[in-house]
């Protein structure tokens, strides 16, 4: 098989690299190692940017996140026993952020990628990228126990933290930074009416909490924990005081209970690799950059990457010019660095470290206070929660 973009993942960023590289004229094909219906199903992110919210619906896939979304102009802070709210729009002169399911973005990328006679190899196993410092890269993998083979243009590494394309870049011709937070987060889905018009980040004691929605039926919820925990030593009454504990039941405000569907732990990681490309590959999103959870940027840094990259590419493309394509890394990195500065911030803000001496927790409450009744203060992490713009 021979296409112009060969494209190892389909997550977010692999996905929407190749609409949006079809939109541009430009033939890709997709490798998944996983099945339709297991992608369509991962729970994972739920809060998109103004710019992601933009991007989907000027390119034609927006249109089911604008029936079935929930647009927010705010979020909450509660701490000390009281709730703070930011004014996402009222600070960032009418941005917003939209809650609408990473997995719900999947199945109208999948679809209108289908629609459009897009070709995406499903179970694709044994994943191997070769040649890219040469003009005609290759993708082995195998499908169906028969060996198969893409060549292409170029590769697109989008198969996130674990995947493979990220060790095709010589060790010795890339950097990777990377911090690892002494406490990870344990996500429960319940079928719920919502507790709150917005989120809430919840700063407390025992450690963070965080109230967030899916839909007007299905609510996603966090708290802090142990990375090491055993999800399975967590009955559903457990969590539930948990939850009551941290969110403490303020000004009136009451944490809707229902059944618990899912639950997981997911441990919290920064992670840098410079730069995002080598001769003809370039990583986005996961591959390339992990942020920890709590500034809600992983998804939006796939997008932003991959919008990027398939202007550089379309360039490349129509007129041969290489320039878009050489700045790709170095462009994507600066707004990447940007998000990792910002998720840093927002998680030292509201997670108990065990280590912190009380003088370090007192800070923490004083940090919280000034943000939250200086408007400058406010302006900073609103314009950073809707999303720094693209370049
Ligand atoms: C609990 C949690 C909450 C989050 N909340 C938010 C949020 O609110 N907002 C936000 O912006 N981000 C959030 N994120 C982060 C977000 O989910 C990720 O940043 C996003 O999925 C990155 O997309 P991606 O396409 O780069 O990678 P992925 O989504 O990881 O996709 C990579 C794809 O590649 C496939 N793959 C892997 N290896 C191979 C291989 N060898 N061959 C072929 N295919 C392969 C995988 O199966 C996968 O489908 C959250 C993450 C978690 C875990």
């Amino acid at each position: 098989m021979r296409t112009q973009v060969g494209i190892v993942g389909a997550g977010p960023a692999g996905l929407l690299l190749s609409h949006l590289l079809h939109l541009e004229g430009i033939a890709s094909v997709v490798l998944e190692s996983r099945s339709r219906e297991e992608i369509e199903s991962t729970i994972r992110a739920g809060v998109l940017e103004q710019g992601t919210v933009d991007l989907l619906d000027r390119t034609g896939v927006g249109a089911r996140m604008r029936r079935e979304g929930a647009i927010h102009h705010g979020i909450n802070l509660r701490f000390a026993g009281r709730t703070h709210r930011i004014d996402l729009r009222g600070l960032t002169g009418g941005r917003s952020i939209m809650l609408y399911a990473q997995h719900e973005v999947i199945k109208d990328l999948v679809q209108a990628r289908l629609l459009a006679g897009g070709e995406i190899q499903f179970e694709a196993e044994g994943v191997g990228i070769e040649g890219i410092d040469g003009r005609s890269p290759r993708i082995r993998y195998r499908k169906d126990g028969q060996e198969l083979e893409v060549t292409c243009d170029f590769v697109a590494g989008c198969d996130g933290f674990h995947g493979v394309s990220r060790a095709a870049i010589p060790g010795a011709a890339r950097s990777e930074y990377q911090h690892l937070y002494p406490f990870g987060w344990f996500g429960i889905l319940t079928r719920a009416p919502p507790s709150s018009d917005e989120l809430i980040y919840a700063r407390h004691e025992r450690g963070f909490a965080l109230v967030s929605t899916r839909s007007p039926q299905i609510q996603r919820l966090y708290f802090q924990c142990d990375p090491q925990d055993d999800e399975a030593g967590w009955s559903d009454a457990r969590i539930w005081e948990e939850m009551h504990a941290r969110l403490e039941n303020v000004e009136g405000w009451r944490l809707s209970e229902g059944p618990i569907l899912q639950k997981g732990i997911v441990a919290l990681r920064s992670f840098m690799v410079e730069p995002m490309q080598h001769g003809r590959l370039f990583l986005a999103g996961d591959a390339a950059h992990i942020v920890p959870a709590t500034g809600a940027k992983g998804l939006n840094l796939a997008a932003a990457d991959v919008l990027v990259l398939s202007r550089a590419l379309a360039e490349f493309f129509r007129s041969g010019k290489t320039e878009l394509l050489d700045r790709y890394s170095a462009t994507c990195l600066r707004r990447a660095w940007r998000a990792q500065r910002f998720s840093r911030w927002m998680t030292a803000l509201t997670h108990r470290d065990q280590t912190d001496d009380a003088f370090t927790r007192q800070l923490q409450l004083a940090e919280l206070e000034y943000l939250t009744s200086s408007r400058a203060a406010s302006t900073a992490l609103a314009e950073n929660y809707v999303g720094l713009p693209i370049e």
